[in-house]
């Protein structure tokens, strides 16, 4: 049965629109779904890191980073105001060709990124203003009956069906999958604020107030946009804190009326959950769907990004008959436990400073650390057991002609290769490039020479996330990772591995 659609994308949040994105540039039909018609007003994420400036990089909006802030660092105080640690952003360029973190304003973000996805050929088809109220599927295609704002249902198919529709999922409650509490909710209460008078600026800094009587956060958003989380005590409620004059009591520290205007505050619990299971046949599930972590790593939506980096070249792939839909396993059994490992970890930082607060005594000198959340680790250890560098995140360096290696390449497999590798590919070496749909890279830059001869390899094939398929010394072992990845990542089809559709030979980039 033919299906209208290639994807469905079930939510036009940041997750869904990313993942959107990244199935235009894999050339899918793709229809997106959302009861929202809006973007939502206020921001909840405000903080990306440098990976994730490569997945917008994929997209054509990498130039949003050079609008967005970098926090300088992150200090804890006690309660007498005695600084106990402070945190400080990496500075400079990193391996990823970006400043290491980036503070934004959500909305704006979420506008940039609608109006790239409208924008020129390939654009999906967005319905607004409708319902998900079921979703199933049937051996050939997923199916979502939705309602309009009328109250008229229809129904939608496609090959396959992504829910990005947030934490209270209905496609994840649809495949059965449930929540796993992997730690304590906490109830804080956001106050998200604008400066109307710039003379008041609280600063750039970020800090945890650990003051048992009341914890406060302060995390200076972007622009004239600053956030301040104050913990929720048991007991207390919206009436309590809510009201206009509660919130300024709350800020009177900081901000006085007329000098900013409040902008949202909302209670929020922060969960650590993650989803049992994120894929059932044809519908799968990203972002917030399929976990959530408290704020204070700024990786929930990090996370959701990487699920749709992960996934969107694999769906095309099956659908472009390339790979077969035993390839989309794979997605869940890669981006589980770097989830998992976030979440405990933002988990860890809520208990550390509830564990200050509540009195747990500090000497000595402040304690300077550097803030690097660590870089995720994808697939097994069994990967890593004869390649070290399988399944980590590959750097990104500039080239001496000013771009970034990944202008290059855009959202396909790369294969970084010193000369005297790329000049000895084989036969079998070039068909399993080409069946790879992958770009060569031929290290004649002195920065992809200095990147391979600094990880003391030749060659390194890197997949569209920019995760590392495999690694490789000789001309050998060259063509054992091709053949690696030919075997997991191509559909064998008789005596022939299938030609890359859309890549019938394989292209020889020459890196300026
Ligand atoms: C206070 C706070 C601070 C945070 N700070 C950070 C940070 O600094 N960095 C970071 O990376 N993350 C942060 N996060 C997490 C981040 O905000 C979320 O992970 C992210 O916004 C989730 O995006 P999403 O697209 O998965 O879901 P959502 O943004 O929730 O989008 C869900 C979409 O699905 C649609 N939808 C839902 N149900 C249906 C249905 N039945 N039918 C049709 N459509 C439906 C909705 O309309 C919406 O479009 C923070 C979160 C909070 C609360």
């Amino acid at each position: 049965m033919d299906a209208a659609y290639d994807v469905i994308v079930v939510g036009y949040g940041p997750v869904g629109t990313m993942l959107a994105l990244l199935l235009k540039e894999e050339g899918m039909r793709t229809l997106v779904v959302s009861k929202e018609r809006e973007i939502e007003r206020y921001p909840r994420a405000a903080h990306f890191d440098d990976e994730i400036i490569r997945v917008y990089q994929a997209v054509g909006l990498a130039h949003l980073s050079e609008e967005m802030e970098n926090p300088p660092r992150y200090q804890y105080f006690d309660k007498d105001w005695t600084p106990f640690l402070a945190r400080l952003f990496p500075g400079g360029i990193s391996d990823q060709g970006y400043q290491h973190d980036f503070m934004f304003f959500q909305p704006d973000l979420e506008r940039a990124m609608r109006d790239r996805l409208s924008d020129g050929e390939g654009a999906p088809v967005v319905a607004l203003g409708e319902t998900v109220a079921r979703v199933w599927q049937t051996d050939e295609l997923a199916w979502v009956e939705v309602r309009d704002e009328s109250g008229a249902t229809k129904a939608y198919s496609a090959k396959w069906l992504i829910g990005c529709d947030g934490a209270a999922s209905t496609v994840r409650k649809s495949i059965g999958s449930t929540f796993d509490q992997l730690a304590p909710s906490h109830k804080w209460y956001i106050v998200d604020v604008k400066l109307t008078d710039l003379a008041a600026d609280p600063g750039m800094d970020q800090w945890e107030y650990c003051n048992p009587d009341r914890i406060v956060t302060y995390i200076p958003l972007s622009g004239p946009y600053r956030r301040y989380e104050f913990d929720v005590k048991d007991g207390e409620t919206d009436v309590d804190l809510a009201g206009a004059e509660r919130t300024w009591e709350l800020l009177s520290p900081w901000l006085k009326p007329g000098e900013a205007i409040v902008l949202r505050n909302d209670i929020y619990r922060f969960h650590s959950l993650l989803a049992s299971r994120w894929r059932e046949g044809r519908l799968l599930i990203a972002g917030d769907a399929a976990h959530l972590m408290a704020p204070k790593l700024g990786q929930g939506l990090c996370n959701g990004i990487r699920d749709a980096a992960n996934l969107a070249w694999k769906i095309g792939r099956v659908v472009r008959g390339e790979a077969a839909p035993h390839l989309l396993d794979s997605y869940e059994a890669e981006r589980k436990g770097p989830a998992r490992q976030h979440i405990e970890i933002s988990a860890y930082l809520v208990s550390q400073i509830i564990s200050k607060a509540s009195g747990e005594e500090q000497s000595g000198e402040p304690v300077v650390e550097q803030i690097v959340a660590p870089r995720q680790v994808i697939g097994d250890d069994d990967l890593r057991a004869h390649d070290a560098l399988a399944g980590t995140l590959s750097r990104q360096p500039m080239l001496a002609n000013g771009r970034r290696m990944d202008d290059s390449v855009g959202y396909r497999f790369a294969l970084l290769a010193m000369p005297s590798l790329a000049g000895a590919l084989s036969a079998s070496d070039i068909r399993a490039l080409s069946a790879l749909g992958a770009v060569v890279l031929r290290a004649e830059d002195r920065s992809l020479a200095d990147y391979l001869t600094d990880i003391d390899r030749g060659a390194l094939l890197v997949r569209p996330d920019r995760y590392i398929a495999g690694s490789a010394r000789t001309s050998i072992e060259l063509s054992a990772i091709l053949e690696e990845a030919r075997h997991a990542y191509c559909l064998w089809v008789g005596a022939e591995w299938l030609q890359s559709a859309f890549q019938a030979e394989t292209e020889v980039l020459l890196a300026e």
